[in-house]
Parts: structure tokens; sequence; C-alpha cells
């Protein structure tokens, strides 16, 4: 998918101001003489080493888990950093890197529970982008419910041998390492018996069989394990803790920082619409006027609702349930915004990319298929209403389904 910017002004209030102005100006020449590929996700091989080019060009500045600690090829950088980086790549339609995962979630669980000799043999690799993750944990019956999970891992001697089915795992036909969860004692309550283990993708057993998706990419693969073995060194964190070690890397996927990229992401998706509508005389029709009114006070409350959360964070306040408002607001606001879109542009709004007729480039039908995801990825917005419900408004508890 390619990336389209048109007229380049902002129908939105300043994002970034307050933000580390130093910092931003070191980026943005760096970014000037460093312009990044013009893909959003690997979908070949041919693309998938664009971007782990992108991701070494990325890393030869430093630019990569920025922050990470300085020791450990990072920068240091403070959340106002991250959040000004985040959204001065999304500006200039930089593509997200291959090592996504690596970077933002095995890094920081690396450094909460790794050992010292874990961290030497793999954070250098993961910032490079020379070893790619991914993350091994939903299974077809362990989703929502992850502690659940059935892929065992037996110790035998000094490996343990792995055998189940992971689903859903993002870039796991380009990564050459994983991580995963799995049940070491079943005999202990579900989430007791859990241990997480870095599993060579390359691993005799391992296969990984990429699953189409509706917008034709294969982001993501089952991967079936079978009588893969894996020695006790790859163990992260205390054996049978494994569920207190995932949820450092949980809290990572579910954190702050991807609402950065995505409020400008929205914000430049909301402009090129508004200049499409606008080259294209919709403006004259009231009732696109109106959706697309809609549409821009969705974007603005997520960009505000971001402020807010960066002066929280700032303050060293901890989210916690309330990361749960934005996940489910950002699911929504993108949807209603590609839903709005395709609505208001019409028929050729749905045509792929590749189609002469395709509006803009086909991006509004996969900015519609891809917001599918959005509710789903990273905990599902009937989840995110549960811990609203349960933890913010102190409702009942759910009663529990199995
Ligand atoms: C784009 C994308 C990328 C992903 N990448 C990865 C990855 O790299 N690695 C990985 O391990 N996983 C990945 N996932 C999987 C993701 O974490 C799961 O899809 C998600 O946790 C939901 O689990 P599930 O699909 O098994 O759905 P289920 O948990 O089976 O849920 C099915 C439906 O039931 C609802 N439901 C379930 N429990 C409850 C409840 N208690 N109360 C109310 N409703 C409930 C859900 O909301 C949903 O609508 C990815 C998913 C997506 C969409």
């Amino acid at each position: 998918m390619t990336s389209t910017v048109r007229s380049g002004r902002s129908r939105f209030g300043d994002s970034t101001s307050g933000g580390d102005e130093p910092f931003r100006a070191e980026l943005c020449s760096w970014l000037a003489e460093h312009p990044p590929p013009r893909i959003d996700v690997a979908a070949t091989p041919e693309e998938a080493d664009v971007l782990r080019e992108w991701q070494g060009t990325l890393d030869s500045g430093r630019w990569v888990g920025i922050n990470w600690p300085e020791e450990y090829g990072g920068r240091g950088a403070s959340l106002t950093q991250v959040a000004v980086y985040n959204q001065e790549l999304a500006r200039v339609g930089a593509p997200q890197i291959l090592g996504r995962a690596g970077v933002s979630l095995v890094g920081p669980t690396l450094m909460a529970h790794g050992t010292e000799v874990q961290r030497r043999q793999w954070m250098p690799r993961i910032l490079s982008g020379a070893d790619i993750w991914c993350q091994l944990f939903s299974e077809p019956d362990a989703g929502s419910d992850l502690a659940s999970l059935t892929t065992r891992g037996e110790k035998r001697g000094d490996s343990y041998v792995i055998t189940g089915q992971k689903v859903w795992s993002s870039y796991a036909r380009f990564a050459n390492w994983g991580i995963a969860l799995v049940r070491t004692d079943p005999t202990a309550p579900p989430h007791k018996g859990i241990s997480m283990l870095a599993v060579p993708m390359t691993a005799k057993g391992v296969e990984v069989r990429p699953l189409r998706q509706i917008t034709g990419e294969s982001e993501f693969s089952e991967v079936f394990l079978d009588a893969v073995e894996v020695p006790v060194d790859n163990l992260i964190g205390p054996e049978h803790a494994g569920w207190s070690v995932a949820n450092t890397t949980l809290a990572n996927e579910r954190g702050a920082t991807f609402v950065w990229k995505e409020q400008v992401l929205h914000e430049v998706a909301f402009d090129l619409l508004a200049d499409t509508c606008a080259e294209t005389g919709r403006l004259d029709d009231p009732l696109v006027r109106q959706a697309l009114a809609q549409a821009w006070i969705d974007v603005e409350i997520f960009r505000l609702h971001n402020a807010r959360t960066l002066a929280r964070l700032e303050r060293g306040e901890e989210l916690g349930p309330s990361s749960s408002l934005v996940k489910l607001f950002w699911a929504g606001m993108s949807q209603r915004l590609y839903a709005t879109a395709t609505s208001v542009l019409g028929p050729d709004a749905l045509l792929m990319p590749g189609d002469d007729d395709a509006v803009d480039r086909g991006r509004w039908v996969l900015g519609l298929l891809g917001s599918r995801a959005t509710s789903i990825m990273g905990g599902t917005s009937e989840i995110q209403r549960n811990i609203i419900g349960e933890r913010l408004l102190d409702l009942p508890r759910e009663p529990r389904i199995k």
C-alpha cells in the first residue's frame, strides 16, 4: 500500500506544541536526508527486504528503540520525545519497521525480565533488524482468554520440547525468532503454569503458514510447533512465571505509544479525504459536509485525549485501566473514518490499488478493510468495555462464560 498525501496542510490543532523542539529539529533534519520508502506493510519478501533496509538506515542514526537505555543502543528518550518521534515519522509517511515486535515488545520484556546474557545477545540485533521477532501468544482457542493456552513446553534435560499451534502471528514468515508462551506445568492453575521461551523460527519442527487477509496481504500466519527443541537458556524470566512476564509484553503492546503515530495517520487521512472531496465538488453536498464535520470531531477528540495522556504520563501517573478508553475510542474512530470516506467518495473508493479508477490509489478500501482489525488486535473492544465497566465504572464483574 502506498501513502498518499496531497495538500500537506493540517486542519487540526497543533498536536505537538510544547514538545521537545531541539529533538524534533534533529529528527526532521535527519529524515529530510533519509527519506523513507513508500510502502506500509511487508506483503512480499521483497517488501520485507525494503523494510529491513529502512530499519538498518534508522538504526545507523540511532533512530530505532529511542526509549531504550543508551547502554542497549537506545537514546533514553523521554515520553515527549517518543511522542514527537512517532508523530514525525507518521508525518513523513514512514512505514512501520519490520522488527516492530522485537523493538516494542521483546526489548522491553528482556529489560524487565531477561538475563544480561540474553540482553547482550539479542537487543542490538533487534535494533538493527538483523533479527526479526514475532509474538507467538494467541492460539486458535486462546485469544482474549490467553491464559487458557495449551501449547506444551516439556522440559527434557537441557531443553524444552514445544508442541502446539499459534495463530495471528504478525510477520512470522519474515521472523527468525519468536517469543512464545507455552504451558510448562499442566497441573498448575491456568495463570501459574506458563513460561516464556525464545524460539528460533528456523528450528526443526517449526512450520509457518501465511494467512491471507481480506486486504489480500498476508501480514500474519499460523505457526505449527511439532516437538521443537529449545535450550533452557532461552527461558525469559523464571520458569512457570510466564504470565507475569507476558504482562510486561502486553503492557507495552497495549500501552500509550501507538496513539501518537495513529493520531497523525488519521489527521493525514482526514486532510486527504477533505482535499479529495473539495477537488471533486462533493463539499457542495450538505450531507457530505456533515459527515466530514463528524469525522473531524472524532479525530480532534483523539488528539486532545492523547495530549491529556501525555501530560499524565509526564507527571508520572499510571494510565492503568484508562488506557482501555483510548484503545476503544481509537478502534471506533478508525472504523468510522474509513466508513465515512468510502461512503462519501462512492464506489470507486472501493476499488483496490492497481485499478486505474481507484480513488487515491486504493488507500480508502485498504483503510476500510484494515480498520476492521483495530477492534480485535491488542485486546478486543468487548474486552476493553469489560475493563472499563469493571475497573473504571465499578460495575459488577461479568459472569464467567466457561
Ligand atoms: C492485526 C492483528 C495482529 C495480531 N497479531 C498478533 C501477534 O503478532 N501475535 C499474537 O499472539 N496474536 C496476535 N493477534 C491476535 C489478537 O491478540 C487476538 O485476535 C485477540 O486477542 C482476540 O482473540 P481471538 O481472536 O482469539 O478472539 P476471541 O477471544 O475468541 O474472541 C471472539 C469474540 O468474543 C468476544 N469475547 C471474548 N471473550 C469475551 C468476554 N469475556 N466478554 C465479552 N466478549 C468476549 C471477543 O470480543 C470477540 O468479539 C493479532 C490480531 C490482529 C487482528
